[in-house]
This record gives structure tokens, C-alpha cells and sequence, in this order.
């Protein structure tokens, strides 16, 4: 556009200054200068369409990058509740196998192995019963059942028939 313009200056100058005095080159030249004006004026047409576009377009741009800041914030936000989440879960394990290592303390060896070899299983190992009811599998336990483990030691290792899950009696137990 810049070198059509000149050329536009160029041929006026030329005009005005009078060094083109032939009725024959001031026609053509008249000529030539109507359509670099026909030229620039299309030029800039297509110039305001492409900045038209060109602030379209970078609109777009600060509206997505506004878009990505603000995903990028949550994503900042999510995974620190994802680490301090996971800070908690930890320390509140520690708490648990420290209680469950205290709760193991002095219990039998065998009654150990055996609720961890239901637990195993059941990912449960040991179930209180209360209100006749297995607290494992939810199993009601029938009136026969209930007399052997009423009458059975304290001391003696009473299981569902059901899950097989080492049954803890209480004085809920309803027995
Ligand atoms: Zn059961």
C-alpha cells in the first residue's frame, strides 16, 4: 500500500510541476492516477477487514487466556485439597496401626492368626454380635445357635455361621 501511495505522489507531483506537457501523457497519466486511487482505496478496505479480524481475533485470544488463568487457578486449588487430604488420610493411619498395634498387645497367637486369616478374606476379621445379629454379615442367628454361644466360656472363640467371622459378645448381644 506504502509503494502505491508513492507512486500516487510521484505521478501528482509530477502533474502539478507541469514536466508532463503533452495532452497525450497528461491523459494517460490522468488515467494511471484514477486507478491507484481505485487501487488504495481497496487496499484500505482490506486493511480495515484484516484489523477488523486481527481484534477479533485477539479478543478471542485474552478470553481464553483468561479461560486457561482461571483453569489453571482451580487445578492449583484442587490439588492442594488432593495434598492436604492425603496429609490427613496418612497421619490419621499412623493413629490407627499405633492404636491397632496397642489393642494386639498380649492377645493369643493363634486367635490372632486366625482373625487375620478371616480378615483376609473378609476384609473384616472379628464382628460384634448384637441384638442376636451378626454385626458382619447381618445374619439373625437362630435360637440354637444363640444357646451354644450363651453357654460357651468368655474366654472361648465363638464364630458366625454364616461369614465365619469371629463373633464379640456384649451385653447387647442379646444372649
Ligand atoms: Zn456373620
Amino acid at each position: 500500500m506504502e509503494q502505491v501511495k508513492a507512486r500516487r505522489e510521484r505521478d501528482r507531483s509530477r502533474m502539478d510541476s507541469g514536466q508532463v506537457s503533452s495532452p497525450k501523457d497528461l491523459e494517460r497519466m490522468s488515467h494511471e492516477l484514477g486507478s491507484l486511487e481505485r487501487r488504495i482505496s481497496d487496499l484500505e478496505d482490506t486493511e480495515l477487514e484484516v484489523m477488523e479480524q486481527l481484534e477479533e481475533a485477539q479478543a478471542e485470544l485474552d478470553r481464553v487466556a483468561a479461560e486457561l488463568a482461571d483453569t489453571e487457578q482451580q487445578l492449583a486449588a484442587a490439588t492442594q485439597e488432593r495434598d492436604n487430604r492425603a496429609a490427613a488420610i496418612n497421619a490419621e493411619l499412623g493413629t490407627v496401626s499405633a492404636e491397632r498395634s496397642t489393642a494386639a498387645e498380649g492377645l493369643p497367637t493363634d486367635l490372632m492368626s486366625l482373625y487375620e486369616r478371616i480378615r483376609g478374606s473378609k476384609s473384616v476379621g472379628a464382628a460384634p454380635l448384637r441384638a442376636r445379629q451378626c454385626g458382619g454379615c447381618r445374619l439373625t442367628l437362630n435360637a440354637s445357635d444363640l444357646a451354644v454361644i450363651a453357654k460357651a466360656p468368655s474366654d472361648e472363640v465363638v464364630r458366625c455361621e454364616e461369614c465365619s467371622r469371629i463373633l464379640v459378645r456384649t451385653s447387647e448381644s442379646g444372649l
